[in-house]
């Protein structure tokens, strides 16, 4: 048999306690479909795909019939899922390994954003001595900050909601595909509209995946909805939120602030990022940007390794996998 991990890992020694000594384990450590020859993609039993790779469908043409993807990790936005089907691959996703891990990092950033804690950090470097510096602080579960709106009540926006409570902030949450009663029996209001939800939170965060229907969610009109001086955390998927209408809600101050794990593609182009680089005064303080990790630590970096490659070798054994997407 042979394994290929396209992207990102450079040594498969989590995955060869799956598969040693039955498969030769491939792992390119490629940036593109193209780096990898047709050869290789046609010789591949089974792929353990990470997020560096657009599956499309001319990438699923080079796999074998009825093969199988399993995506280390939980989205598969970058996997044509239409195509996979057509060709009757079989894609699976790994949708436990990082659930509190995600929601303990969404949490982290708007504490850090409601504390001020970075921009204290640039005022105390600076010199600086001022509890002032970080602006007016509300107080968390206070009268300013009170609510938190959950867009996406799956795995990661319910352990938001648990974590939210303990910090005496109110949960609500806008997530249409829930079954009746899910928000309920964990305590969190439901709206069945966006912006009426928009309308009651004091900070907002994201745990939806990128669809046709999430793309570019927060737009102008997203922004309008939501309080004067909210805080907005996003640790779903870049394109959910334009950086063009958060630019603007930022410079209105409609966001106070914002902490951001995902950017969409292009986004160092833009300049808001090319302000918080530069730490302009406007943005200073304001927008905290982590690179895509808020599922890291060691241990859930091996539990999601481990399981996808558990997973795939289910599969290839002629079982029924555990986590089938197509
Ligand atoms: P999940 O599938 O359990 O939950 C997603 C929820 O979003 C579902 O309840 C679904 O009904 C809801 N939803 C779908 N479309 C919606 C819409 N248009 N409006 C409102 N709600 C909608 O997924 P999860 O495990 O909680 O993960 C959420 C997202 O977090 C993932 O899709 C992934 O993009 C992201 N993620 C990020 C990291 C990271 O390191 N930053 C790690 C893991 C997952």
């Amino acid at each position: 048999m042979m394994i290929l991990i396209p992207d990102r890992i450079v040594k498969p020694d989590i995955e060869r306690e799956v598969f040693d000594p039955d498969a030769e384990i491939v792992a390119p450590c490629a940036k593109s479909a193209a780096e990898i020859q047709d050869d290789t993609w046609r010789r591949a039993d089974g792929i353990l795909a990470w997020h560096e790779i657009e599956y499309t469908a001319e990438v699923l043409h080079k796999l074998r019939p009825c093969g199988v993807i399993v995506r280390v990790g939980v989205g598969y936005d970058n996997i044509d899922l239409e195509a996979a089907k057509y060709y009757g691959i079989t894609v699976c996703n790994v949708p436990d390994y990082g659930v509190t891990d995600v929601a303990d990092h969404a949490m982290a950033l708007l504490l850090a954003l409601a504390r001020g804690l970075f921009a204290y950090d640039v005022h105390t470097r600076a010199g600086g001595d001022s509890w002032q510096a970080a602006g007016p602080l509300r107080r968390i579960g206070g009268a300013g900050l009170s609510t938190l709106g959950i867009i996406g009540l799956g795995r990661i926006g319910t352990a938001v909601a648990l974590r939210a409570k303990a910090f005496g902030l109110k949960p609500l949450c806008y997530d249409p595909y829930i079954p009746d009663g899910r928000a309920r029996a964990i305590g969190v209001e439901q709206y069945q509209n966006l912006r009426d939800m928009l309308t009651q939170a004091d900070a907002v965060t994201f745990h939806v995946p990128l669809t046709n229907e999430t793309g570019n969610m927060a737009d102008a009109e997203f922004f309008e909805a939501m309080r004067m001086g909210s805080l907005l955390v996003n640790t779903a998927r870049g394109g959910v939120v334009s950086l063009d209408a958060l630019a603007n809600a930022l410079a209105s101050t409609r966001v106070l602030a914002a902490g951001l794990d995902v950017l969409p593609i292009g986004a160092m182009e833009h300049y808001l990022i090319r302000d918080w680089k530069k730490q302009l005064p406007w943005i200073r303080g304001r927008l905290i940007i982590t690179p895509h990790c808020a599922f890291y630590n060691e241990d859930s970096y091996r539990e999601m390794r481990l399981k996808a490659a558990q997973e795939l070798r289910r599969v290839l054994d002629g079982q029924e996998p555990r986590n089938r997407i197509t």
